[in-house]
């Protein structure tokens, strides 16, 4: 063995334990998307490096250093995506799925950003994202965090509260970003190295410092609602009233920003206290600006990504997690002679109904390894075949979880049997 080779580090598997929880997250989010008029789109999981740097934005920690970028064989350079909206608002356009100007479309897969794993933050990661495209109005802000809170409810989850902001419009910013590079130029000395860096390319960008150190200097930053514009105060208005109307609770977080450029207007976040620092579950926001700066027509759009890993560990220990479905029964073949025949066997009973689901033990072994084996399987019964069973057309039924006397069945009445212990 000494020269195994192990995973990535921040790259993990997900096990067959595990399987049943994500499968629960992801169709929860599928059928509530669809309620909502969704359609599902696949992306790739590399693009252009250049997709990225345009529309994440050249100064932020994404672009700056946590994307995998390579150069493939004929030299042009790749990115294999950290986040799905680029890519799906690309996808949208190559496809004319613009045309009419109105989309909503939905999407699921690994993202892989290079930061320093912990808890809740990997290096591969899952998101599903929802993007809506050609609706200008709060009201499609509203639906569409009402439809994030939905679903974080199907999921059983409670105490996840709501924040909103608005990062107003590009002029609404350029004002502000004016009057945050003066109040941070008086704080030269206390600004960290990246606060300085980041200080003329994307002061904004300082606000979202992760350092503990700068938290004064932040905290006493102007407002950017107080430079925000008739237009963006009354779109926020609105959601604000529409969250109301429809029994929304949220927080106004005048300091949420987001770690994407193309973000501005409407943002939101779902954060739960249960995972420490990483307690952001699902994030989003407008992006008004992002189709252009792809290429395509001015299109309002917004959306938001939901984080996987944080949801299912959230689900887990919620206690309402799904469970492996464990077999109805375990066939027990007790002469190596019978097997082949035991297999056609079970074959025609799996043909007959599409919700049988047995185990079939193959390779021999004594009755009691083969029994230990039923009982670890989860299944409720042991079908045993043997010479005198299969001489007089029938199989042994042994109850594995209860104490009712074992008994011979005629073949033709195990599918019934079983079809019953589902129903029960
Ligand atoms: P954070 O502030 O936690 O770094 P972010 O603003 O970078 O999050 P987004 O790009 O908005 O995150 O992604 C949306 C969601 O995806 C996050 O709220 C989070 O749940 C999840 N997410 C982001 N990065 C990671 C990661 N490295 N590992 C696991 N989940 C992640
Ligand atoms: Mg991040």
């Amino acid at each position: 063995m000494g020269n195994t080779i192990q995973s990535i580090r921040g790259f993990s598997d997900i096990l067959p334990a595990q399987t049943p929880v994500w499968r629960f997250v992801e169709q929860t989010f599928q059928r509530a998307l669809e309620r909502y008029g969704f359609a599902e789109i696949r992306l790739p999981v590399i693009e252009k490096t250049a997709l990225f740097s345009r529309s994440i934005g050249e100064v932020t920690d994404i672009v700056e250093k946590e994307m995998y970028t390579f150069d493939d064989r004929n030299g042009d350079s790749l990115t294999l995506r950290p986040e799905g909206t680029a890519g799906c608002v690309r996808a949208a356009l190559e496809n004319g799925l613009l045309h009419n100007a109105r989309s909503k479309l939905w999407y699921s897969g690994p993202m892989f950003r290079h930061e320093r794993p912990q808890k809740g933050r990997y290096r591969q990661f899952h998101q599903i994202g929802a993007e809506v495209f050609g609706y200008p109005g709060p009201g499609q802000d509203a639906e569409l965090i009402l439809l994030a809170g939905r679903i974080l409810r199907d999921l059983g989850l409670k105490d996840i509260r709501l924040e909103i902001n608005d990062l107003g419009t590009a002029d609404d910013r350029a004002r502000y970003r004016a009057a945050l590079i003066e109040y941070f130029e008086g704080h030269g000395d206390a600004l960290d190295d990246d606060a300085k860096r980041r200080l003329y390319s994307n002061p904004l960008r300082i606000l979202d410092s992760k350092n503990p150190a700068m938290r004064p200097i932040v905290d006493n930053a102007p407002d950017l609602h107080d430079f925000l514009g008739e237009e963006s105060t009354a779109h926020f208005a609105g959601l604000c009233a529409m969250l109301d109307a429809a029994g929304q609770a949220y927080v106004v977080n005048r300091r949420l920003v987001r770690g994407l450029d193309y973000y501005g207007g409407t943002v939101f976040e779902w954060i739960s206290d249960e995972l420490g620092a990483q307690g952001t579950v699902l994030a989003g926001g407008r992006y008004d600006v992002l189709v252009e700066m792809i290429g395509g027509p001015a299109t309002p759009a917004i959306g938001f990504a939901a984080g996987l890993e944080r949801l299912v560990a959230l689900v887990e220990e919620s206690g309402h997690a799904p469970q492996v479905q464990p077999p109805q029964a375990y066939v027990v073949v007790g002469d190596p002679q019978l097997e082949a025949d035991t297999l056609a066997l079970v074959e025609r009973w799996r043909e007959a109904d599409p919700s049988l689901h047995i185990q079939l033990h193959l390779g021999g072994g004594s009755m009691k390894s083969q029994l230990r084996r039923a009982d670890r399987s989860g299944a409720a019964l042991a079908l045993i075949r043997g010479q005198a069973e299969a001489e007089a057309g029938e199989v042994l039924v042994k109850d594995l979880r209860g104490e009712a006397q074992q008994y011979a069945l005629a073949l033709d009445q195990v599918p019934t049997l079983l079809c019953e212990l589902t129903n029960r």
